[in-house]
């Protein structure tokens, strides 16, 4: 597995097409949200074919409700460590893609990772 392209890309594009949930459905998965233990692949494909201002606004508030349960009010900040440019997923966004044209790629060894780690705490 290491190494490989991991993202199924037609699988992932496959699950969008026709999965709108009905209201029923779009309830019960906002339902599990609420309850903080995450969702499924299936779960998140579902609400991001959701279409309707309703739903849509219904998918604000639960994200809210999580977010308000699980931080509080308070502004949480991620940073990523980055370890190295080598990736061989192709996202088309990203500047690490595999065929994004850049310098020699190059992997970090965990203790030179964790020192650049320790910089950022
Ligand atoms: S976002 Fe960039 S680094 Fe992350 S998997 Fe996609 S191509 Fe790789």
């Amino acid at each position: 597995m290491r190494n490989q392209n991991f993202i199924d890309r037609d699988k992932l594009y496959g699950m969008l097409e026709n999965n709108a949930p009905s209201e029923s459905q779009l309830n019960d998965i906002l339902n599990k949200a609420r309850k903080l233990k995450g969702l499924n692949l299936e779960d998140v494909a579902k609400l991001l074919s959701v279409e309707d201002e309703a739903g849509i606004q219904k998918i604000l508030d639960t994200a809210e409700y999580c977010k308000d349960d699980i931080y509080g009010r308070r502004l949480v900040l991620f940073a990523p460590i980055y370890t190295g440019n080598a990736c061989v997923n192709n996202c088309v966004y990203c500047g690490f893609r595999k065929d994004a044209p850049m310098p020699p790629r190059t992997r970090r060894a965990a203790p030179s990772a964790a020192s650049t780690s320790s910089w950022h705490l």
